[in-house]
């Protein structure tokens, strides 16, 4: 018997590409199998930060591929405690206390360790009765796929068929901090939240929303974990979004750029007290913390740590700012929401996906995140003319929408 397939393929249909089939990449641009260029401005959902194939991360990938990929944690590794430091002298200033670092692989592997920390923190620390802790989080939200995770999202295509779900979630209106503020009662062990909602549509919060968000948790003694999966590693202008409003996190989780465009890396950084309740066989994974996703990491924060590439981030998010602003203008888009180098655009007639076809024919990549919404998110390494280019590009493209 043949295995049946959709329409010729073998791919499961959890995604619906654009049709487009890529063969190489360098920097901002990648090539298509017919040799047409393309400037990249999804960079693999902030995955590809440094752009593709960045020489400092591919040399440090070589390297390593002729040393030494894997060893599982059952034994150590030359580069585990150095990425260590190296990340926690990279974002550990910005949170709350002297941090640890928690070593996994995808974004959605290092929300389920915070999601679990603070669960065993708050029996362990804060006397929460067993199994009765609550976590709130807010409405648009996103933060990976597993059953547990899509337990609290909103969205239904996320959702819908993959009940049961996993209870202990309280999701309010995102940027309302009087609603999070009465969310918490005293099964809370913790607040989860992207600082910037990047799947919603790349969605940025009032200013005096983070710092009472902070407050609300201090108050009442219950974590702040900050996702900043997407909007973290230089994304916003700064190592991590949550630096804008001045709001340290207790717990941060790290993924995409993290491991350069190269493989997955995450991580979460945060508390000692908090991640010190994971004990040898509570919390771990086979690939999490491996000799290659250390040595590319460790080049990652090699590139963020003199501040320039963040500084880029401003620089280029003022200029596609002020692209965006002639798309609103000119009646193309009914709404642009940015913070650095990163955009959430509404366009005003046919869909987000139209659009994001409509650019792929001018050479320029993007994906729509639903409806009328598109994000941009070009590489932080994307120059002054490229990007220049990109928004002629786009210009013309959503013009004839
Ligand atoms: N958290 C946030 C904020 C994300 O944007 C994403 C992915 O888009 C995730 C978690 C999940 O990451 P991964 O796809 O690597 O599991």
């Amino acid at each position: 018997m043949t295995t049946p397939t959709i329409a010729g393929t073998r791919l499961a249909q959890n995604y619906s590409p654009l049709p487009v089939t890529l063969v190489s990449g360098e920097g901002s641009w990648v090539t298509d199998d017919e040799g047409r260029r393309y400037l990249d401005l999804l960079a693999g959902y902030s995955a590809l930060n440094f752009g593709h194939r960045h020489p400092a991360l591919v040399a440090a990938a070589h390297a390593q591929l002729d040393r030494l990929t894997l060893t599982s944690r059952a034994f150590d590794h030359a580069l585990l405690e150095p990425f260590a430091r190296a990340l926690a002298g990279l974002v550990g200033p910005l949170l709350v206390g002297d941090p640890l670092v928690l070593p996994m692989n995808t974004g959605a592997e290092a929300v389920e360790t915070a999601i679990k920390a603070a669960r065993k923190w708050g029996y362990e620390k804060r006397g929460v009765p067993a199994d009765r802790a609550t976590i709130v989080v807010a409405h648009g939200n996103f933060h990976g796929r597993t059953t547990t995770i899509v337990s609290f999202s909103d969205d239904p295509d996320a959702r819908d068929g993959f009940g049961p779900f996993t209870p202990g979630f309280r999701a309010v209106p995102f940027g309302d901090a009087a609603a999070l503020r009465a969310a918490i009662d005293e099964t809370a062990v913790a607040v989860l939240l992207e600082p910037i909602q990047g799947e919603h549509g790349v969605v940025v919060p009032p200013d005096d929303y983070l710092p009472a968000v902070r407050a609300a948790c201090d108050e009442a003694g219950v974590l702040l974990v900050a996702d900043e999966i997407q909007s973290g590693l230089g994304r916003t202008g700064h190592t991590l979004a949550c630096e804008a409003w001045g709001v340290r996190p207790d717990l941060v989780t790290l993924g995409k750029a993290l491991g350069g465009g190269i493989l997955p890396v995450s991580a979460v950084v945060g508390r000692s007290d908090v991640l010190g309740v994971l004990t040898p066989g509570t919390h771990g994974s086979t690939f999490g913390g491996n000799p290659l996703a250390c040595a590319v990491a460790l080049a990652v924060i090699d590139l963020l740590t003199p501040g320039d590439l963040q500084a880029a981030a401003r620089v280029r998010g003022e200029q596609l700012g002020a692209g965006l602003a002639g798309l609103v203008e000119n009646g193309v888009l009914s709404g642009v929401r940015r913070a650095g180098l990163w955009a959430g655009l509404d366009v005003r007639h046919g869909s987000g996906r139209a659009a994001c076809e409509a650019l792929l024919a001018h050479g320029v990549l993007a994906k729509d995140t639903h409806g009328r919404t598109l994000r941009l998110a070009p590489p932080l390494t994307i120059t002054s003319d490229e990007l220049a280019e990109a928004l002629a590009r786009t210009t013309a493209a959503l013009t004839r929408v």
